[in-house]
């Protein structure tokens, strides 16, 4: 009897950015003799660039996912649907929650991040968070019921990117429904998009307060309860929304694996994108740093690190020398302001206007959709 011989295992622990580009090349591992195996919670991927689109309607609900299930089948690998609990570098194996382990000979993980609920919301304060980034399909459905009780009064926590776009996308949903409604928007520290250029923020802070949005700057927020949140100073905001859109952190199974990691729980990374504790562990994205230092937690920087990873792991296991990865030192970032214009932030440079928006558009759609095929 022919028995055939197992490839070496390449297993993908999350199918996130960073992990798109070998997943749509999974066919090519496996004509090169690897097994091939992604373990992800979800059968989808939902693309965060198009995702606070979804609030405001310029998207339908499904338009911004991505079938990673298919993607690693279509090519020949295999899908395991689990949450990941712990990664034994010592035995090469994924441990899920419900007990199944998923061997590995190489691996890379694209876990992404969190936002962390940070003890300040009180139970049945309804909150709800931008991270996983599906989350903004139930921020729209929650302000349309919402809005047919009465004028619903929101309240965005971070003033970063993610806040703004929700602040604005919300904003345009109002619009749309013709509903007077309260968002406020609430900042830590003394500027919105605290790391855009001057003219960014004085550009996105007059676009929300034109819109109505009351902008809180400098303002902690202590609790969040039943219908109202407290800042530090003892103010009270009524909201019947809360969305926090506080920064974003590494789930700590790096650290309950005892992996190195940096100081939020990152998997600490070499040049190559290779676990400094464990050879046979690449990784990108949200969950990762590289060389001692965070880069953004942002997509474009998780799928830039596809290529290296890809080629990485296929020569690990050939004894290949493996690629360096070299961060971008400018990104360009848009941010969709839910009426058709976008906010484009390019290093120093920032414009605001509908081609923004277009270009932005454009090169999610397609990202998208050559991951959909
Ligand atoms: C509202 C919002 C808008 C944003 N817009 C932009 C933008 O326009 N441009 C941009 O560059 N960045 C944007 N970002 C940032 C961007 O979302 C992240 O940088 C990006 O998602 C990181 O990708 P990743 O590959 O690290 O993880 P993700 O894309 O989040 O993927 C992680 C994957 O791992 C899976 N997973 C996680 N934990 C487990 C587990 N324990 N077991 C199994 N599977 C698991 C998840 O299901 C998911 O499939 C935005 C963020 C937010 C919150």
């Amino acid at each position: 009897m022919h028995v055939r011989r197992r490839g070496k295992r390449i297993v993908l622990a999350g199918g996130g950015h960073a992990h798109l580009y070998s997943l749509a090349r999974t066919g090519e591992l496996i004509r090169r003799g690897f097994d091939v195996t992604l373990v992800d919670r979800s059968p989808y991927l939902y693309y965060s660039g198009m995702a606070t689109g979804v609030i405001s309607g310029a998207y339908a609900p499904v338009e911004h996912r991505i079938h990673i299930r298919r993607l690693v089948e279509a090519g020949g690998g295999r899908f395991v649907e689990g949450q990941i609990a712990e990664i034994r570098t010592e035995d090469r194996e994924f441990v899920l929650e419900d007990g199944q382990t998923v061997p590995y000979d190489v691996a890379s993980v694209c876990l992404g991040s969190e936002v962390a609920w940070s003890g300040l919301v009180e139970n049945g304060a309804g909150a709800l968070r931008v991270k996983p980034v599906v989350n903004t399909l139930e921020i729209r459905r929650r302000l349309l019921a919402l809005g047919k009780e009465r004028l619903p009064r929101i309240l965005v926590v971070g003033g970063g990117a993610a806040g703004c776009e929700v602040a604005a996308n919300t904003l345009a949903l109002l619009g749309q429904l013709g509903i007077e409604g309260e968002l406020t928007i609430a900042q830590g520290g003394e500027s919105l998009l605290p790391d855009a250029p001057g003219r960014a923020q004085r550009e996105i802070l007059g676009f929300l307060r034109e819109r109505g949005a009351k902008v809180l700057t400098s303002t902690l927020l202590t609790r969040i309860g039943d219908g109202v949140a407290w800042t530090s100073d003892g103010h009270k905001i009524p909201c019947d929304l809360p969305v926090l859109a506080v920064g974003v952190s590494p789930p700590d199974i790096f650290r309950d694996s005892r992996l190195p990691t940096d100081d939020s729980g990152a998997l600490q990374l070499d040049r190559h994108l290779r676990s400094i504790g464990d050879e046979r562990l690449f990784g990108g994205g949200d969950c990762v740093s590289f060389r001692g230092k965070s880069l953004p937690r942002l997509g474009v920087f998780a799928v830039r690190q596809g290529p290296v990873i890809f080629h990485n792991l296929r020569a690990s296991l050939t004894g290949s020398p493996l690629h360096e990865y070299k961060p971008q030192k400018r990104y360009l970032y848009v941010l969709n302001l839910g009426d058709g214009t976008g906010l484009a932030v390019y290093g120093r440079f920032s414009w605001r206007g509908r081609l923004s928006w277009w270009l932005k558009h454009r090169i999610d759609e397609r990202f998208v959709s050559e991951h959909s095929r």
